[in-house]
């Protein structure tokens, strides 16, 4: 149980806040600061790469969020000794990582030409 004035956790039984004597509630509002319902789907080495991959999901209608650990930008040197996140909805997450899964066979990853090179050499 939690106060929603003073957000006091409080143990089972207890209905009222002692110290703002409102009635408790069972969970704190979803626009809590700490509640982030996004799920991490793919981790990145630059930024520039994260963008494609939140660019590959909106094409797909997902909607996605790139997060760095440089904390807004206040120390820039950090935001190249983590990773760059990209984050989804948790009800997204299933259906993103199976895209990308299968983007790796696809052309959106390819970075050697293999397939690529077969197939468009027929006129050769
Ligand atoms: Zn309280």
């Amino acid at each position: 149980m939690f106060c929603p004035q003073c957000q006091s956790e409080y143990v089972e039984g207890i209905t009222e806040c002692a110290e703002c004597q409102v009635p408790l509630v069972e969970a704190l509002p979803e626009d809590d600061v700490e509640y982030r319902p996004f799920v991490t789907v793919q981790t990145y080495h630059s930024r520039q790469d994260a963008e494609l991959g939140k660019g590959f999901l909106a094409d797909r209608g997902i909607d996605a969020v790139v997060e760095t650990d440089d904390a807004g930008g206040a120390s820039p040197g950090l935001a190249f000794t983590q990773g760059v996140r990209l984050l989804v909805k948790t009800e997204d997450a299933q259906k993103a990582a199976e895209l990308f899964k299968e983007s790796e066979k696809g052309d959106f990853v390819v970075k050697d030409d293999d397939q690529k090179v077969e197939e468009g050499s027929k006129d050769f």
